[in-house]
């Protein structure tokens, strides 16, 4: 078992096949541009592996099929023409349901958007497409990405690739299982409190969640704005990089957007780690519901960034035990006023046979939202309420701005912090649905991250004995991405993890 080639050698087709294809996003970037390879030959290969496949996985709720191979055949007139191609040049990609492709329908795996159509690009599909990328699909996502196991879809559950039966972790979990089954090299996902990191941990893939303000929101369907933010998912730390230099760019459209250096992200991604110091928050290690056996495999993982010379110590983040309540009341107050437009007026469904529009409004949204959505609206509604908004919203406020200054602390000491991604591997799918407490759990340590708005990474440290993927998580400062990709790519070289449909 070894990696996905590196990009200076030229891409063997019989690895993109019918099992899903194994060649990275930038294995194939290459091979398209120098002429190797076509884009309409890759194209049509994940197209027939998503066929084949995805009756049994279900990542996708749209395949772009007509689409996906005239934006291919269009990559390689362009070749043939002399133009100049793009970083992904004839890269399939899916995106997750809640970012709008113009002219498509963007469900957000809710019945209340099942027939929305976007009126525009979303800026990351904008970017995607200047560089030549195809975009083959929509994936599937718990409702308005509220979840941590793709069940709370309005439609269907994803399965996890690794194993059948088993959830493939959320809310981006349709991107993740896409990527990890091989129906496409990349994905994005939408990051609020682990969705990208999480599944990315379950499905044995690398994901990254940019710190917030990097990547544009514009087109992006708001959960919880003051959390939200779009990264990647890839097989290889590379092609994160590669997806992260593309799409980070700073856009008036979003108004939280900000100025970070562009690009450079792909660069000296194998400059090593010595010297690097990382620290293992102690809290991270000791998590509710831990188990022992993600835990150990972290630990052997952290050795062998220390046999490559990275200098190890044990860290804290004292406000950690806060983090899942105080983003149970942000999360669901930010949400239930985002989610107020969606009114049977302005949007998707509407219940027509209402009497009044007091009903109207109630009928849609008791028709079109689910059983989790309603509850973040209500707890959100009730946090916001004028008599409880300073001692909840206020309150968990004030916390965050502890969990942020925790962070503040440890990076004083530390270039990085490294834990697990994930408490525990993929679980059985309904385990956790009829006890929601249990789900919110399952993002205790990514939560923290997006209270802080810093950059954090899973990467595949290895497999349980049951063979579930286990993934170490990274965090860095805001703005470090360069030395978060360094570490995760030393880590990859380090410990080379299997891949699914790749016995290269
Ligand atoms: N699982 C968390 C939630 O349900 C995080 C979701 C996300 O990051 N979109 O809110």
């Amino acid at each position: 078992m070894s990696q996905t080639p590196p990009p200076s050698k030229p891409p063997r087709l019989k690895e993109e096949g019918r099992a899903g294809g194994s060649l990275s996003a930038s294995a194939i970037a290459g091979g398209v541009r120098s002429g190797e390879t076509s884009a309409e030959e890759i194209v049509r290969g994940r197209l027939d592996a998503v066929k084949e496949g995805d009756s049994t996985i279900k990542a996708f709720l749209a395949v772009f099929e007509d689409g996906a191979m005239e934006s291919a055949r269009a990559v390689d007139r362009k070749r043939r023409e002399g133009g100049r191609l793009g970083r992904l040049a004839g890269v399939p990609v899916a995106l997750k349901d809640n970012m709008l492709v113009k002219g498509t329908i963007t469900t957000c795996g809710s019945r209340i958007l099942e027939n929305y159509r976007s009126p525009y690009d979303a800026t990351v599909v904008d970017l995607l497409k200047s560089e030549d990328a195809v975009i083959i699909g929509k994936t599937n996502l718990d409702e308005f990405a509220m979840g941590s196991s793709t069940e709370n879809s309005a439609f269907f559950p994803t399965q996890n690739p690794w194993a059948p039966g088993h959830v493939p972790g959320g809310s981006s979990g349709g991107s993740a299982a896409a990527v990890a089954a091989g129906f496409a090299p990349v994905s994005l996902g939408s990051d609020t409190g682990g969705s990208i990191r999480q599944p990315a941990a379950l499905c044995g893939i690398v994901g990254l969640k940019p710190t917030y303000g990097l990547v544009s929101r514009y087109g992006l369907v708001a959960f919880a704005s003051s959390l939200d933010q779009i990264g990647p998912f890839s097989r290889t730390v590379e092609d994160s990089a590669l997806l992260l230099d593309v799409i980070a760019a700073k856009d008036p459209r979003d108004s939280t957007s900000k100025a970070a250096p562009r690009g450079g992200y792909a660069e000296g991604l194998d400059a090593g780690v010595k010297g690097l110091r990382i620290g293992l928050p102690r809290q991270y290690f000791e998590a509710q519901g831990s188990d022992p056996e993600v835990v150990a495999n972290v630990q052997e993982a952290i050795r062998a960034l220390e046999a490559a010379g990275a200098v190890v110590a044990e860290a804290s983040l004292p406000h950690t035990d806060y983090a899942v309540s105080t983003y149970y009341l942000i999360a669901p107050a930010e949400a239930s006023s985002n989610l107020a437009r969606f009114d049977g007026v302005r949007y998707g469904f509407s219940e027509k046979t209402a009497p009044d529009l007091a009903s109207l409004y109630e009928e849609s949204r008791g028709a079109g939202f689910g059983a989790e959505v309603k509850r973040r609206i209500m707890l959100g509604t009730y946090a916001l309420s004028a008599g409880y908004h300073d001692a909840y919203y206020e309150k968990a406020n004030r916390v965050r701005t502890l969990i942020r200054r925790d962070f503040e602390e440890a990076f004083e000491s530390f270039d990085l912090l490294a834990a697990p991604t994930s408490p525990v591997p993929a679980f059985p799918m309904g385990e956790r649905m009829k006890d929601p407490l249990s789900m919110y759990l399952a993002d205790i340590l990514t939560i923290p991250a997006n209270l802080a708005g810093i950059p954090g990474i899973s990467v595949p440290s290895g497999l349980t004995s049951k063979g579930l993927p286990v993934g170490l998580q990274l965090l860095a400062p805001a703005f470090a991405e360069k030395t978060l990709l360094r570490a995760a790519f030393a880590l990859e070289s380090a410990r080379p993890f299997p891949r699914l449909g790749s016995n290269d």
